[in-house]
Order: structure tokens, then C-alpha cells, then sequence
């Protein structure tokens, strides 16, 4: 393959050449409700170029790899009527290397009628609970063969297999309409979607709960927010401010996060870090060739990095972090985030709860948006908490603030850390989902706005 793509961009008189190359299998098995909405397995393959010349980028993308050159010379064309715009690369060492994603039970193993099977009887584990009124479950797997190469002489070839499932139920009564999910997907192999029957039926269970949990009325409280709902807050409401090209092109978001600025107490950090085998968000190099780097977004408490693709590192002459990304051949890499969490410290869940005379425990997300700073997430699950206990389940609770004055308001982080992955992932300018993973401990935070009754 190597000598193959070289044929197509040597001698061809720009900056900058990459070619990238995809092959995938992906398989789907969706049930809603009693119906099999979706089963079956679609194969893909195309590529595409990038060029740099003077300044302009140019780019096609091909499902026909049989005309290489025919493509580089056409990305060259646009990139020489785009002009000049000033882009740039940051300075990389050039890397050979051929690597596997993927551990454990491989699912390309498995028939098609055992997927179906299986989602079969996650369904009607769900479904056959009373008050349930409609289901979703979704598996997906893809096997994906991945080249880049580039004129500086960067050569990857990468295999990978993702693999997950999500199950969710939907409860109601009246005008009364509760859900609950569960999703797993990440590069673990088959094992992970296999024995799910008690979730199933946790999440059947959970939606109908909560038809008969109360509502809090709406103000301030101190929250305790679980693993999964600290990690959507860490990636949806700070994770997306830390990406480079999207900042640099918002200098009211500039003002806001100068580095060097605090923005937590000493024992707050975030970090994106692409290299945790087996999660969704793992990748040895981006879509650039760039090794995925442990980048501290914020340590101990100052904002420290951000994410970046070669162009905005050497825009904003900051280190490469090895966070560009394309979802697929049909898009050029943007700044994404891979798996981004909060650190553990050392607070137990049980002192958590001691210092809260009236609070919230907050658990998942089922939505939520962002504006900038601004943040609103609907909590899956929500507890009452009185006097350092918990005490009865809460409905429709939602949180919304500033990230700015959240993260300064965390005042104490949890030694349990958990990532999740799932089949959800990142969405950004089109490109979407992509897969990330998403984790951190249980955190307490003062002065959270509840909205409620
Ligand atoms: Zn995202």
C-alpha cells in the first residue's frame, strides 16, 4: 500500500501532501419497541487527499482508490485557487508504524443471528416490564483498516474493532414520561455486550422509578455528581472550550481562558489523554500522524494546555498535543477531544456526603447544551440528600451554570474514577459521532442552580 500511494503524490510541486485511506465493515442491529427496525452489515471503502500550497488548503475525498493521482492533482487545483490563508504546519518528526486496535472476544467472530439474538433478549427483558411503554437497543461493531501517509514521509496502518450496545427504556403514566439508558462501546471486543441481562433490567427499573420519584423545587444546592456525569461536564462544558480552533476563532472565549489562569483549587485536574488501551477515545497517532499526548488541560487548578490539530499548535505557538481527527474519509481532521476526565483524589464517597445538609446526587445525563460558557444537563438519576444521607429519589432535575464558576466551586473529588465510551460519542461540525470516551470520579460542588418546580 505504501509504495502504491507514494506513486500518487511524489513529484507533485506543493508544501504538503496527505493521503488517507479507509476500509470499513460496519455492522447494525437495532430493535425499537416489538419491532427489528435495522439489521445487516455494510462495507465501505475510499479515501482521501489533503493538500498545502502556499498557504491554501485543498481537499477531495473518493470512494474510487483506483485514481489516486488524478485526485492529488485535483486537491492541488483547489488548493492553489483557495490561496493563501496564512496555514501552517507545526514541525513533526515523520513515523512509520503498523498497529492493531483491539482486545479481547472479536466480534467479526460472532453470526449476525447471534447479535440479533442477543439484542432480542435485552429487548424483551425491557419491554416485558410493566409500565414500559417503548424500547431501544442498538448494537453496532466496525472493522476499520486505516493508511495515512504524507510527503514529509509519515506512513501509518492501523487496524481496528469497536464494539457496543446501547439499551434504553422509556416508562410512562399519564402525561408522565420518565427514561433510562445504558451504553457501552469501546475497542474491548465482544465480551462487554454480552451478560447485559441486569442491566437490562436496572434500566427498565430505573425509568420506571422515577414515574413516581418527586420534583425539587428550583434554587441553589450543594450537588454530588457521579463518574458519568462528571465526565459529560468535564468533555460537553470545558472540553469543547479547550479546542484550539475553536477558541482561536472566539476572542471572547480568549479573554476568558488566558493559560496560566486559575481556574479551580489546587487538587482540580483535567486531562485528554488518547493513549488508554481499549477506550473509545484510543489512538497511538491522530489523522495528522502526531502521537496522542497526555495533555493537562487544567493541573492543579491553572489552566495549563489545549488541543490541537499541527495548524493551530504552530497558529497559537503552543505544543502539539495530537488531537486532530476526521471521522471518516470523507472529512479533513479537526480538533477533537479522545478521552478526556477529571483526576482522582482521595475523597470517599461517604465524606461527600457528610458535609450536605440539603443537596442533590445527580447521576448521568440524558441531555444537554452548552452556549460557550453556559451550560445546561438533565440528570439521568437524582437523589435527595438530608443531612449527610440519602433519602428519596428526584425527577427532572437540571443543572445548569457557568463552567467558569462550577469548576471553582468543586470542593472535593473522589478516589473512583470510571471512563465511558459508549455508542453516543462526540459530535462537531458535522462530524459525528465520533468516538470518545469520557470519565472521572464522584465530585461535590457548592452553589449548584437546580431548575424544578
Ligand atoms: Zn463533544
Amino acid at each position: 500500500m505504501r509504495e502504491y500511494l507514494w506513486e500518487a503524490i511524489k513529484d507533485v510541486p506543493v508544501d504538503y501532501i496527505e493521503i488517507r485511506i479507509e476500509e470499513t465493515t460496519r455492522t447494525r442491529v437495532d430493535f425499537v419497541g416489538r419491532e427489528l427496525e435495522q439489521i445487516g452489515t455494510v462495507e465501505r471503502r475510499g479515501g482521501c487527499v489533503r493538500v498545502l500550497s502556499n498557504g491554501g488548503w485543498g481537499f477531495a475525498s473518493f470512494n474510487d482508490i483506483d485514481n489516486l493521482k488524478a485526485n492529488v492533482l485535483k486537491a492541488a487545483d483547489m488548493a492553489r485557487l483557495v490561496g493563501n490563508s496564512g496555514a501552517r504546519l507545526a514541525q513533526i518528526t515523520p513515523i512509520t508504524a503498523e498497529y492493531l486496535i483491539g482486545w479481547g472476544k472479536d466480534p467479526i467472530q460472532v453470526s449476525l443471528s447471534e447479535k440479533q439474538q442477543l439484542c432480542e433478549t435485552y429487548n424483551r427483558l425491557i419491554l416485558n416490564t410493566p409500565k414500559v411503554q417503548t424500547t431501544s437497543v442498538r448494537y453496532r461493531d466496525i472493522a476499520l483498516k486505516k493508511y495515512l501517509l504524507t510527503s514529509e514521509g509519515t506512513y501509518l496502518s492501523q487496524q481496528g474493532i469497536f464494539c457496543g450496545i446501547s439499551l434504553a427504556a422509556i416508562a410512562k403514566e399519564g402525561s408522565n414520561i420518565q427514561q433510562s439508558h445504558f451504553s457501552t462501546g469501546d475497542f474491548r471486543g465482544y465480551a462487554q455486550v454480552e451478560g447485559l441481562e441486569d442491566k437490562a433490567e436496572s434500566v427498565a427499573k430505573s425509568a420506571v422509578d422515577l414515574l413516581s420519584a418527586e420534583q425539587i423545587s428550583g434554587g441553589k444546592y450543594t450537588v454530588i455528581i457521579d463518574p458519568k456525569l462528571c465526565g459529560v461536564f468535564v468533555h460537553e462544558a470545558f472540553g469543547h472550550l479547550s479546542e484550539a480552533d475553536f477558541l482561536y476563532e472566539n476572542p471572547h472565549l480568549q479573554g476568558l481562558m488566558p493559560l496560566g489562569a486559575r481556574f479551580g483549587a489546587d487538587d482540580l485536574s483535567i486531562v485528554d489523554f488518547p493513549g488508554l488501551e481499549g477506550e473509545a477515545g484510543y489512538y497511538p497517532y491522530d489523522d495528522e500522524g502526531v502521537p496522542g499526548t497526555k495533555t493537562y488541560l487544567i493541573k492543579d487548578g491553572i489552566l495549563s494546555n489545549r488541543l490541537h490539530s499541527r495548524e493551530t499548535s504552530l497558529m497559537m505557538n503552543e505544543p502539539l498535543s495530537g488531537n486532530a481527527r476526521a471521522i471518516d474519509y470523507s472529512h479533513e481532521p479537526i480538533v477533537r477531544m479522545s478521552n478526556t476526565y477529571l483526576e482522582s483524589r482521595n475523597c470517599k464517597f461517604e465524606e461527600m456526603l457528610e458535609g450536605v445538609s440539603l443537596g442533590v446526587y445527580a447521576r448521568g445525563a440524558i441531555g444537554g447544551m452548552t452556549n460557550c460558557e453556559m451550560f445546561t444537563f438533565s440528570a439521568e438519576e437524582a437523589f435527595l440528600i438530608e443531612n449527610g444521607r440519602i433519602t428519596k429519589p428526584l425527577r427532572d432535575v437540571v443543572l445548569t451554570g457557568n463552567v467558569f464558576e462550577t469548576l471553582a466551586n468543586i470542593d472535593a473529588i473522589g478516589n473512583d474514577v470510571v471512563f465511558y465510551g459508549g455508542l453516543g460519542g462526540c459530535g462537531k461540525a458535522g462530524q459525528s459521532p465520533l468516538p470518545v470516551s469520557t470519565g472521572g470520579p464522584h465530585i461535590r460542588v457548592q452553589d449548584v442552580t437546580i431548575g424544578g418546580r
